[in-house]
């Protein structure tokens, strides 16, 4: 396969020039650059690339050209080669517009026109959409296809694991030619879906997320059997502390029991984290996370739940969901949340089947032309809205409160307001879902009439109700009523240190009601709901780790 191509296009000719030339200075010997004058021909070229069987790393588009803008030839583009990676080239009076389209159309960066020098505007941006491109490698001859059926939950979750853990892999439906011919290949019958067919051609009938998991070149167990540090959750705290606590060359083991990124790895967008003015997708910062984590040779263990936890003298032990045990001189739990179950008639029944919680960025296409409705006021809601309505005929908003200023950040609110196919219906709430085999109608109370109306629906998208799901825990650490982990000054009351603390210092901030087990994130009391103090409650307990190692 020849070499990849990086396409930039820029109407103005000096402009065009001077970035194909940087390009060549330093991508070069590497790279194909190939340079286009309009979206149009951007667009030409692309068709031709497709056709020789080509791959292309990244596009750059200038933001303001005529016919077609930036933003519109990427959008086209992604349709060619979905898994390039997208820049656009701004001036810096469009600064605002290009952010605001940005929302729209998934761009990994933009760019500020002069790029000079671009030893430190250009190239550190281009080296880091190379290395995300390389790392998933040609997505476009994925090794892994799976067989399933459209609305059945154990195919769905096959899929959304894969997803989540950005494994690139094909999906035919059962019904389809090529997923007839999969399974007549495997020489199964239709109960056999799903049906995973690995790299080197095995075929897995209904497999665990486990199995999947080993088949997708994922590690599943840990490689020794002692740690300095064992970390429970791979969300932006578990991931935080994973790199401080490799880069600090603490032998450490982060532990996640479905796939890293947690919650945030669900976001379409995320806007509010340091660093990213134009935002970053939950998949990119956790494709970014992991690959740090494993530059600084923390072990990631995916599938792998943990269900207890005990104290043997001076180290803390973790059991395994499906048996065994591994042990570390310090813990972290970072297990954040999960949302609670939609309590309505019929929506038990069909969750995966078109009742989905949190957001399925699978069903994004599949969604297309459909009505979509999701119950939650808070801003992973209002990003889900926004993600669907991009596919979606009409996606509609439940809130259960009076308005969603309590719930929502106000830059979210606004963007809501701007699309055309949103609506937001507050004081509803859903109280019971119909379909046969997958969802097919919600009911919906209004409270402001009392009234209640059956109306169709295709896909349901819960984000209600975060809890904590700590019951694991038991009496080893102190939780509040709600199950969240007391930790540092929360565990003083009137001065005194919890029961059965054997230490002559006051629990560290971050640690709990046991010396040496920490919590960070959304799992400890009081904390604060957000991707960047989860990530800095991550780094902090690693430094907390250190001083109760050295005491
Ligand atoms: C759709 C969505 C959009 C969001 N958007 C934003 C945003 O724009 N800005 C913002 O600041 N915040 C946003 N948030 C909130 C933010 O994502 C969370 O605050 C953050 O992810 C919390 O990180 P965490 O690591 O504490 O927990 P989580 O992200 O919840 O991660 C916890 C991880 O622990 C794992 N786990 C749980 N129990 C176990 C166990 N027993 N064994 C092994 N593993 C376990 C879980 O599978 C999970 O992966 C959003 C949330 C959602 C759902």
């Amino acid at each position: 396969m020849g070499q990849a191509a990086i396409l930039t296009v820029d109407d103005d000719p000096s402009v065009s020039r001077a970035i194909a030339r940087d390009l060549r200075r330093r991508y070069g010997d590497r790279y194909r650059i190939v340079r286009a004058s309009s979206g149009a021909e951007a667009l030409e070229v692309l068709r031709e690339l497709k056709l020789r069987g080509s791959r292309v790393a990244v596009m750059l588009a200038d933001y303001r050209m005529p016919q077609m803008n930036g933003i519109e030839f990427l959008e086209e583009a992604m349709d060619l080669f979905p898994f390039a990676r997208r820049a656009l080239l701004t001036a810096y009076a469009d600064t605002d517009a290009a952010i605001q389209a940005i929302n729209v159309v998934d761009v990994d960066h933009y760019l500020l026109k002069p790029w000079d020098p671009p030893e430190e505007k250009l190239y550190p941006v281009l080296d880091s959409l190379l290395d995300a491109w390389q790392a998933t490698g040609d997505r476009e001859q994925p090794d892994i296809r799976v067989v399933g059926h459209r609305w059945s939950e154990p195919s769905f979750q096959i899929r959304d694991f894969l997803a989540r853990n950005l494994v690139p892999y094909r999906y035919f439906g059962a019904d389809e030619p090529e997923g007839r011919r999969l399974l007549e290949a495997a020489e199964a019958g239709p109960e056999a879906v799903p049906l995973v067919v690995t790299a080197d051609g095995r075929a897995l009938s209904r497999p665990t997320v486990q199995e999947v998991a080993r088949a997708a070149g994922l590690s599943t167990d840990p490689g020794r059997d002692f740690y300095d540090l064992i970390i429970v959750g791979g969300g932006p705290a578990g991931l935080g502390a994973a790199v401080y606590g490799g880069s600090e060359g603490l032998k450490t083991l982060l532990i996640e029991r479905q796939a890293v990124g947690g919650q945030a790895g669900q976001s379409s967008r995320i806007e509010n984290y340091l660093g990213f003015p134009d935002g970053i997708s939950g998949a990119q910062l956790t494709d970014r996370a992991r690959r740090q984590a494993d530059k600084f040779a923390a072990e990631t263990l995916t599938t792998r739940e943990v269900v207890g936890l005990r104290t043997d003298g001076s180290a803390r032990t973790l059991t395994f969901a499906d048996g065994g045990e591994v042990s570390a001189h310090a813990v972290v739990l970072a297990t954040g949340v999960s949302y609670r179950p939609l309590l309505a008639d019929g929506v038990a029944g069909l969750t995966g089947s078109g009742v989905f919680y949190g957001s399925a960025a699978t069903e994004g296409p599949a969604c297309a032309g459909t009505d979509v409705y999701i119950v939650g006021g808070a801003n992973s809601a209002g990003q889900a809205a926004l993600f669907f309505s991009r596919y979606a005929r009409r996606v509609t908003l439940l809130v259960r409160g009076d308005s969603l200023e309590a719930s929502m950040s106000y830059y979210l609110i606004q963007q809501l307001a701007q699309v055309e196919n949103i609506e937001v219906r507050t004081r509803c709430e859903v109280v019971g879902a119909q379909g046969t085999g997958h969802l097919q109608a919600i009911t919906v109370c209004d409270s402001k009439n009392g009234t209640k109306a059956t109306v169709e629906c295709g896909y349901l998208f819960v984000f209600i109700g975060a809890e904590p799901r700590t019951d694991w825990l038991g009496d080893t650490v102190l939780r509040d009523e709600r199950g969240f982990i007391r930790t540092g000054p929360d565990l003083l009351v009137g001065g005194e240190r919890p029961r059965g603390w054997d230490r002559d210092r006051d629990p560290f901030y971050l640690e709990s009601s046991v010396p040496g087990i920490f919590a960070a994130g959304d799992v400890r009391a009081s904390s604060v709901k957000r991707v960047a103090s989860a990530v800095g409650e991550g780094a902090m307990a690693v430094a907390l780790v250190h001083r109760y190692l050295e005491a």
